[in-house]
């Protein structure tokens, strides 16, 4: 094995998935440098085994152990790297941690990420599934992501359009882009800001504290106070956030299940589908507080998954498994899980 690559072997990962599912890696290696990884799949031994790129892990389960090489993204670094068409670009390592990261260009005076504080997990891994909160989507921002492509070795950059952004989607959680590893991400942020207070939740939370013109400080804060209201920290329980994506259906669809519940939670989209709100259905169904063995949903949002303690990836997808059958059998509505399963 390559000599200076300071890879471990039979490594835990209890620590490294906010689950805190106890599940072990076969080989591991802590990626400080881009150039470990050319220098990782140059050896025979290494190049051969499964790769999980993980970051923070808070968007991982694991079902059981990864026999293979663990390539833990802790690329350092974060800099003001030029001005464009109004926009100021900031650029960060894929292993800085976002809240960090987005944290750092408020202190900046930059405003354009806050909707998006207090997410977990790394920068590297937000354009992965386009992470979302409040309003906004990584897309808004994101300007380019430096990637090294595992298929020839090199390292090139995509700009925006490339990476296929849609609803907790992008270009790389599909075969076309599997073999890329995000190095930096790069955003654009507006000289001259204006708020997003497209959701709900966060204008009121704004307008009740008297805040009528915010800063984009007073909007991170608003954003802020309402996840540590309504979401479990997961170094307290063990939790991935949201569990299931909220599901996108026709028009039509979402007009004969209004006629049977008319309570019904539904947004329109662009495209004139309507998106159902999960956490409505799953609670609807009677599963919020509940507990399957020693995994259950969190009393305060249907839609998070929670360790109980001791809980096995395969404890969490039995869980799963009960809640999306439950919810098809009830809206004939197919949920889909937002993490990934290893
Ligand atoms: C309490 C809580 C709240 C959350 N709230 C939100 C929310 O509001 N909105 C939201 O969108 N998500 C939310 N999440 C999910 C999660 O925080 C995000 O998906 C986050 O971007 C995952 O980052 P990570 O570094 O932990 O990725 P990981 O879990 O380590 O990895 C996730 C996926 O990305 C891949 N990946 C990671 N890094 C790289 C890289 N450098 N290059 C290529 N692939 C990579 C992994 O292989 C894996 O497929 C929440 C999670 C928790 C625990």
């Amino acid at each position: 094995m390559h000599p200076d690559l300071p890879i471990a072997a039979d490594v835990s990962l209890a620590t490294l998935n906010t689950f805190r599912i106890d599940a072990r890696a076969r080989r591991y290696l802590r990626v400080t440098d881009a150039r470990q990884l050319a220098a990782a799949l140059a050896d025979p031994e290494l190049a051969a085994l499964p790769r999980l790129v993980l970051g923070g892990g808070s968007n991982i389960l694991f079902t059981g152990d990864f026999d293979g090489l663990v390539l833990h993204m802790a690329l350092p670094g974060r800099a003001l790297v030029g001005e464009r068409d109004g926009r100021v670009l900031v650029r960060a390592g894929a292993g800085e941690h976002w809240h960090a990261f987005v944290e750092w260009t408020l202190a900046q005076g930059l405003g354009g990420l806050e909707n998006l504080a207090l997410i977990p997990g790394t920068v590297g891994a937000a354009p992965i599934q386009n992470v979302g909160a409040y309003g906004a989507e990584t897309r808004d921002t994101l300007h380019a992501v430096t990637v090294f492509d595992t298929g020839d070795n090199s390292t090139r950059v995509l700009d925006a359009a490339a990476c296929r952004f849609g609803y907790r989607d992008s270009v790389f959680k599909h075969a076309e882009g599997a073999g890329l590893i995000v190095l930096d991400v790069t955003f654009a942020l507006p000289e001259r800001w204006q708020p997003n207070l497209r959701y709900a939740e966060l204008a009121q939370a704004l307008d009740a504290a008297g805040i009528h013109a915010p800063t984009p400080r007073q909007v991170a804060d608003a954003v802020i106070a309402i996840r540590r209201r309504k979401l479990p920290d997961p170094a307290e329980i063990g939790n991935a956030g949201s569990f299931f994506k909220n599901p996108v259906v026709p028009a039509e669809q979402c007009a004969r299940l209004l006629a049977a519940f008319p309570d019904l939670v539904h947004h329109a989209q662009a495209d004139g589908s309507e998106k159902l709100a999960a956490g409505w259905l799953i609670d609807q169904c009677g599963w919020k507080g509940r507990n399957l063995g020693p995994a259950g949903v969190y009393p305060k949002q249907a839609l998070v998954l929670v360790n109980n303690g001791g809980a096995g990836g395969g404890d969490v997808v039995a869980l799963a498994r009960a809640i999306q059958a439950d919810v098809a059998q009830r809206y004939g509505v197919a949920l889909e899980p937002e993490p990934v399963f290893v």
